[in-house]
């Protein structure tokens, strides 16, 4: 099929994620891509784009890694899919030993899923479940914070903070209490209000990712563990987006010596290949569910496709690599690369507010204009035009490179993003550039 039938038969029958349809089938033409290279994304024309958000913030060394490639046939090669209800297979079994050798101490247990949001409802349960049946059943309520994004599934928005993606769904959400990301002193208050009653806290350690890359300030995390620790209460740590190196460290967690008792993993666990998520829990909780049959101590959970071997094969060989090429030194590297572009770049464009950034984790607040202008659409049709590919999260540009990239393509794709600002910020640019666009 050629691109304009791919086209036509995508508006026929697709429904695309947090998508309008109805600007999809009449603004801009949407871009179809084929396949992909190292940080590099290419259209069904041949057109080449750099992939400024590794594909939905999933990619880790980049597209087409030869080992990973490998890895997933050689797997190919023996079987695709196996269950793990009742039987065990060898890429689940080393890939979780890897797990609890590289996340935070005390994490030694791992229940696999499929996606983030998966990772976020197997957390929840696990912690509900572990104070209903070790003593504490008045512990039923959750913290969350304002602003928060673990995922897209009931349980997981229930304790998502978003308005704009949450709100409709009120009515089917479980309550809970909410506090004020990086102010200590309100979890304190929440907590200490709910006497007793909190099983769990959760956050996104570090950075609130789809809020729009917001900052939690230095000893926050630290300081929430403490908290945890003194009014017994659990601490998830949801580093489905901050994980596999994209704050500088293996894990956000890190940065701060912080063991949460549960902790989420998905996107760049399979290094942007294949669906596959992890919760990871420490013995204490293990140990909550352990029993006889007949004590119903069980945890009822599990999804069909649960530690799925193929990709448990590419998750093994994405962690292969970022201990072969010392990968977290060379983010580091990268992270200051970037803090000097944008600073150079990006900062003395008018309309450009606050930049927000934590390792290879940016967002660029783009100020001054009506949010019905979708001027964050705009520079994102912008960049597509001179070869990147961003999504914004309303007016907030975020770059989320490949942790592969190379300092070339950085600096290009820092460019492009400023000139794409500029370009968005221009009078006309939403006319201009989807004139350009359908051209
Ligand atoms: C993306 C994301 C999720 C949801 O992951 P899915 O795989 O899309 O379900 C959960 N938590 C955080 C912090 C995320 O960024």
């Amino acid at each position: 099929m050629n691109t304009d039938e791919l086209r036509a038969l995508d508006h026929a029958h697709l429904w695309h994620p947090f998508t309008q349809q109805q600007g999809w089938e009449g603004d801009e033409p949407p871009l179809v891509i084929e396949r992909g290279d190292g940080a590099r994304l290419y259209d069904t024309d041949g057109n080449a784009y750099l992939d400024g958000v590794s594909s939905l913030w999933c990619t880790v060394h980049g597209h087409r890694q030869p080992e990973i490639d490998a890895a997933v046939l050689e797997q190919l090669g023996r079987v695709a899919h196996t269950t793990m209800l009742g039987l065990s297979h060898p890429t689940a079994i080393e890939l979780a030993g890897k797990l609890a050798q590289i996340t935070p101490a005390g994490l030694t247990r791992v229940f696999y899923s499929d996606s983030g949001s998966t990772a976020v409802e197997i957390a929840l349960k696990m912690a509900f479940q572990f104070q209903a049946q070790n003593g504490h059943p008045e512990r039923t309520k959750f913290v969350k914070m304002r602003e928060a994004y673990h995922g897209d599934t009931i349980g997981s928005v229930s304790v998502g903070g978003m308005d704009l993606f949450h709100a409709t769904y009120r009515p089917l959400l479980f309550e809970t209490l909410e506090a004020e990301p990086g102010d200590i002193a309100d979890l304190e208050r929440v907590v200490a209000a709910a006497q007793g009653e909190v099983a769990a806290v959760i956050l996104e350690p570090l950075v609130q990712g789809a809020a729009g890359m917001l900052l939690q300030p230095d000893g926050y995390l630290k300081a929430v563990r403490e908290l945890c620790d003194r009014h017994g209460v659990l601490l998830i740590a949801d580093e489905v987006a901050t994980g596999f190196g994209r704050t500088g460290r293996m894990f956000a967690c890190e940065h701060e010596g912080v063991s949460p008792d549960l902790m989420c993993l998905a996107k760049g666990l399979t290094g942007g290949y294949l669906p596959l998520a992890a919760t990871m829990a420490t013995e204490e909780i293990y140990s909550g569910f352990l029993g006889d049959h007949t004590d119903y101590r069980t945890f009822f959970h599990g999804h069909t496709y649960t530690g799925n071997p193929l990709a448990c094969a590419a998750a093994l060989a994405n962690l292969a690599i970022f201990e072969r090429e010392g990968t977290i030194t060379r983010v580091q590297q990268l992270a200051e690369r970037l803090t000097a572009l944008l600073d150079d770049k990006v900062r003395p464009l008018p309309h450009v507010g606050e930049l927000r950034q934590r390792g290879l984790m940016c967002g660029i607040e783009i100020e001054g204009f009506d949010p019905a202008r979708r001027t964050g659409h705009l520079v994102t049709l912008a960049a597509r035009l001179r070869g990147a590919i961003i999504r914004p999260l309303g007016d907030v540009v975020v770059l989320m490179p490949p942790l592969g990239i190379t300092d070339g393509e950085l600096d290009e794709l820092v460019a492009i993003t400023a000139m794409a600002i500029s370009d968005a910020s221009a009078e006309g640019a939403s006319d201009s550039l989807r004139a350009r666009l359908l051209n």
